[in-house]
């Protein structure tokens, strides 16, 4: 699992940071989270083909996670995309997705394949090897998202080899958590396999301080959290339903997370970053400034 970090600014965009945009490869999955302006051509900074997209998903319909949509499309058009593009948002995307459709109509853009679910708290994705959840932040109509590996219970080959128990189909047996018989002798699951945690990946931007953010964050590998403002700020955080780089910090404590990476830095600490990640890491020491073209392996 690999997340690319496309955006990193907040609304208005820097020479260094994008609009948000974040990239999660897994499997053949690539599930786009947000599509700020100029996001196509960060795929292609980053060297990453967008037709390899099969996901959006979308926080909320304000400009800077959304602009970068019709370009997005009207490439993928361009580029022959032969996919289903999944995509998820907050209520009203239907409509939202139809005027951008209606507005930049082409050739191209209705060759696409497009299937939109306006999405509601809980399960929004359930596949066979992982599930998506989403859950209503504390801003305009946006909604978090938790992405969640499956837990993959593997065979222990040590085990295996002493019981001279031979490859086949009874290994399959194992690995679905069945007990098995082997020459005459009881095997079971608990001995002969151990269980891999899935890994998860929280996602939070935009949002006051709340305890949805910190139930998208529970015991996740990564959180990626939205950290507008310090604390100087904070009239100005909570006014505008944002969250300071202490509260980010805070939600990833509460939460039992293991890394923290902000981002919609905003430009008022440009070359001052060092502040944000200072205050971050009093209240959660595994915190980290995303920067635009970052890639993390989880
Ligand atoms: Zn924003
Ligand atoms: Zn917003």
């Amino acid at each position: 699992m690999e997340i690319t970090f496309l955006g990193t600014s907040d609304a208005i965009p820097t020479a260094e940071r994008n609009h948000t945009a974040i990239l999660l490869s897994y499997a053949n999955e690539k599930i786009l989270v947000d599509c700020g302006e100029g996001t196509q051509r960060q795929f292609y900074i980053a060297k990453i083909s967008p037709t390899k997209l099969t996901r959006l998903l979308i926080t909320h319909w304000h400009g800077d996670h959304v602009l970068g949509i019709p370009g997005l499309l009207q490439s993928l058009g361009f580029s022959g995309y032969s996919k289903t593009l999944r995509i998820y948002g907050p209520p009203k995307t239907k409509d939202f997705f139809n005027y951008i459709l209606k507005s930049f109509r082409s050739i191209y853009i209705d060759k696409i394949k497009i299937q939109i679910n306006e999405i509601r708290p809980g399960k929004i994705v359930d596949e066979r090897d992982f599930s998506v959840f989403a859950e209503k932040l504390k801003h305009y109509n946006c909604f978090g998202y938790r992405f969640e590996e499956k837990d993959k219970r593997k065979i222990n080959l040590s085990f295996i080899k002493k019981a001279g128990i031979k490859p086949g189909p009874i290994l399959k047996k194992l690995q679905q958590g069945k007990n098995i018989t082997w020459n005459g002798k009881r095997i079971k699951v608990k001995d002969a396999t151990f269980v891999v945690k899935g890994k998860v990946v929280a996602f939070i931007f935009d949002t006051g301080y709340c305890k949805e953010a910190i139930k998208l964050a529970k015991n996740a590998d990564i959180v990626i959290a939205e950290s507008t403002y310090l604390t100087e700020h904070e009239d100005l955080a909570d006014a505008r339903f944002h969250l300071t780089a202490k509260q980010a910090a805070t939600i990833a404590k509460k939460a039992k997370a293991k890394k923290l990476y902000l981002l919609h830095i905003s430009r008022r600490y440009k070359g001052k970053e060092n502040l944000v990640l200072k205050e971050a890491k009093k209240v959660f020491p595994s915190s980290h400034i995303a920067k635009d073209f970052m890639t993390i392996g989880i």
